[in-house]
């Protein structure tokens, strides 16, 4: 059996006193996902355990059975492997973006203006050397890059040097503990970043940026450093043929999990995005694939931006690309990440709602997908860390366990 696997970012919320205190996904309209909770079994999940809040990067590894206690080592090396760089175990990999700086290097914007691509500036830094280690940059979406430290002696026990704030100098990288690879790795990452500035300011493109009115993209900011340690993809564990649906982070980890990336036309991480155009795609390739994951991103923008009708039209809009798999002949699995209430305008602790839907399933009396509805269900309430065992045996992936 196939299956899909449907994670909605930040779906979970609390109650809305415009909406008569329902949350936003039980005020959206979303007949299709309803048809599914029907058809199928529902129930409520921690992604990582009860009370805890989760980022979306241990959230999702929790999801596919990889518990974020042993296995996450910070979110630039799950990013920089959606950047299609081949890590080595022991990199040290940061997020990073292209910034403006003065001549004083205190920050003016840590986009660049966001600058549209970073091809040509990852370039005039990718390969160097400075004492020893290795410098790897690799362009990503629009003003995103990722960067990669390779060599010995290396920590990821430093701080960034990207505080995330305008209008103050950018900050020095310090070391995090009094290990010498940490000293040494601060010490490269503080003569990175005047290197880039030095590289970068000057160059013909900035110039003609400058000219234009627009921003330098004339330093390269980093932060969020991991050491990148391999684990067991679902091929590995499991067997089956896995592809990945998604952009920016999940992209990466799809990649950190050795998915094969499918990249959807319209598909953007943003408000505009075409989910529809991802969940026909999923079919479209169903074929050729055990597992795929889709992921869809802009109910938790818009709840991190505090606006619960904007979620509920990004939920609208959901449901009606899940109409595209109503007739998938395998398993459908809908469900979130975590919860980002609208009032919090951040991730929260509260379990997130899960429909499993499709042949042999036990249907229960669940009919409409909701936090509160779906607590009634069979499934009731598990981690997110026993999700893939459930669907991997559903799918016929798993062995008897004794005799
Ligand atoms: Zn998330």
């Amino acid at each position: 059996m196939k299956a899909i696997l449907v994670i909605m970012d930040g779906l979970g919320d609390r109650p809305i006193k415009e909406f008569g205190g329902k949350t936003p996904l039980e005020y959206a309209k979303t007949p299709n996902l309803d048809k599914l909770a029907a058809r199928g079994i529902n129930g409520i999940m921690d992604t990582v355990a009860p009370g805890i809040t989760p980022g979306s990067d241990t959230a999702h590894l929790s999801i596919f059975g990889l518990d974020p206690h042993k296995h996450y080592h910070g979110r630039g090396p799950i990013e920089a492997c959606g950047a299609g760089v081949e890590l080595r175990h022991g990199d040290i990999a940061f997020r990073a973006n292209m910034g403006t700086v003065d001549e004083s290097m205190t920050v003016i914007d840590r986009r660049a203006g966001r600058i549209g691509s970073t091809v040509e500036l990852c370039k005039q830094l990718d390969g160097t050397k400075i004492d020893g280690v290795e410098i790897i940059l690799k362009p990503s979406a629009w003003y995103r890059a990722a960067l990669i430290l390779r060599g010995k002696g290396i920590s990821d026990k430093v701080t960034g040097n990207d505080s995330k704030k305008t209008g103050a100098r950018i900050q020095e990288v310090t070391p995090l503990d009094g290990s010498k690879e940490a000293k040494k790795t601060a010490t490269v990452l503080n003569k990175l970043t005047k290197l880039s500035y030095e590289r970068l300011h000057d160059l013909e493109m900035n110039k003609e940026r400058m000219e234009n009115g627009e921003l330098p993209a004339n330093v390269l900011l980093f932060r969020s450093g991991g050491q990148y340690v391999p684990v067991p993809s679902l091929k590995e564990r499991y067997g089956m043929k896995c592809a990945c649906i998604g952009t920016g982070l999940y992209r990466g980890m799809g990649a950190f999990l050795k998915m094969d990336l499918i990249d959807v036309p319209g598909a953007t991480g943003r408000y505009d995005s075409d989910f529809s155009a991802k969940t026909k795609k999923a079919l479209e390739i169903s074929d050729d694939y055990d597992f795929i994951f889709i992921h869809m991103k802009p109910t938790d923008s818009a709840a991190e931006d505090g606006n619960p009708e904007l979620k509920v039209q990004m939920v609208e809009r959901m449901d009606k690309a899940m109409g595209e798999l109503l007739d998938f002949h395998g398993l459908v699995i809908s469900t979130a990440d975590h919860t980002t209430p609208c009032e919090l305008k951040k991730h929260s602790y509260e379990p997130v709602p899960i429909i499993m839907a499709g042949p042999g399933i036990l249907k229960d009396d669940v009919k409409k997908f909701g936090e509160r509805s779906c607590s009634k269900g069979g499934i009731h309430r598990i981690r997110g860390l026993d999700l893939m065992p459930i669907i991997a045996n559903h799918m016929g992936f798993s062995k008897l366990y004794g005799a």
